[in-house]
């Protein structure tokens, strides 16, 4: 069993761990005032994890009738057991609209988001790679049930005790991740939008969300401009210096911006699949061909982001060829 730490005054964490998954494990933090509760994010929807989070609240000693669940975004690592905390322990779960519609959509097996998921894989060029649905992490751990939201999008107060949050636009990593900043105690829960060691992953959705990465760079900018004393993320130890942090983040992308493009230079066209193998990957000292599968989904939507970047800036572009596979080249 994972251990509560406390954070300072109010603020708890329990580090979670996420078996099997390269993330490692997931921070679920708590905030307790006043006999008000809020807990941020859940982790997969797993038994174990299930038992981690009821010894959590029988542990705080919190009255879940004045408890809520915060979910900083989709991502089935922070959603998994939202529906439990919803419809089995009737608490109040907030979160942001748009990402609240996509997880919604992904909860049924049978449900269009996943067969746009496996038209995507198509598109990007990865048919060669047999993928199955049932090997992306975010089906299988994914809240199988829909649940009741409240909206907290961005400008939206959550008050909690003697806190209150903000909500902060932190799109990229997500659509709709929203952060929590407390402004006077210089308090920010950011989920996943600037992590330690690790990059956040940023994917291609959709055409209708567009350029992800170029979203991500500039609200990852928004940082910069907070007075942030205690910066939360949701996975790995906590970062001391944000703005260094922000460059080294910056720096990641325009190389893989570069690694890209190159690899746009050196053929005619190029599948997104293309590009995947020819970026580098720290998951691994192999490259994109020897990844499991789990991972393929990931790579080639983190190199899709990038490709798509590329077209927002006027330096790529795409046509669609005779099976429907996207065709990258430089422009
Ligand atoms: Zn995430």
């Amino acid at each position: 069993m994972s251990e509560i730490k406390k954070l300072q005054d109010g603020i708890y964490c329990k580090i979670i761990p996420l078996k099997g998954n390269p993330l490692k494990s997931i921070n679920i933090y708590m905030v307790k005032s006043k006999g008000e509760a809020m807990i941020i994010d859940t982790g997969f929807d797993t038994e174990e994890i299930r038992k981690e989070m009821m010894d959590y609240i029988k542990d705080m000693d919190i009255d879940l009738n004045k408890t809520i669940l915060y979910l900083t975004h989709l991502h089935s690592d922070h959603t998994g057991l939202s529906s439990w905390f919803a419809e089995d322990l009737g608490v109040d779960v907030y979160i942001s609209d748009v990402d609240y519609q996509m997880v919604s959509a992904m909860a049924s097996a049978d449900s269009k988001r996943w067969k746009d998921v496996m038209e995507i894989a198509h598109m990007q060029g990865l048919d060669e790679d047999n993928l199955k649905i049932e090997e992306h992490s975010g089906y299988r751990y994914r809240p199988k049930r829909d649940f009741k939201h409240k909206s907290l999008n961005p400008g939206d107060i959550l008050k909690v005790g003697d806190f209150t949050f903000k909500g902060l636009d932190f799109a990229g990593h997500t659509p709709g991740m929203v952060g929590l900043y407390e402004e006077d105690k210089k308090i920010l829960f950011c989920g996943d939008h600037i992590l330690k060691k690790i990059t956040p992953n940023i994917t291609f959705w959709n055409f209708e969300t567009g350029d992800s990465l170029g979203t991500y760079l500039k609200n990852i900018e928004k940082l910069r401009d907070l007075q942030i004393e205690h910066l939360y993320s949701s996975h790995r130890e906590l970062i001391d210096d944000v703005p260094a942090r922000i460059d080294e983040l910056k720096r990641h992308h325009a190389h893989r911006i570069d690694e890209a493009l190159k690899t746009l230079e050196k053929h005619n066209e190029c599948t997104v699949r293309d590009v995947a193998v020819g970026m580098h990957w720290d998951i691994s000292a192999r490259g994109f061909n020897d990844f499991p599968n789990t991972q393929k989904f990931f790579a080639a939507g983190e190199a899709h982001a990038h490709l798509e970047h590329l077209r927002a800036i006027g330096k790529a572009d795409f046509r669609k060829d005779e099976n429907g596979v996207l065709k990258y080249f430089k422009i």
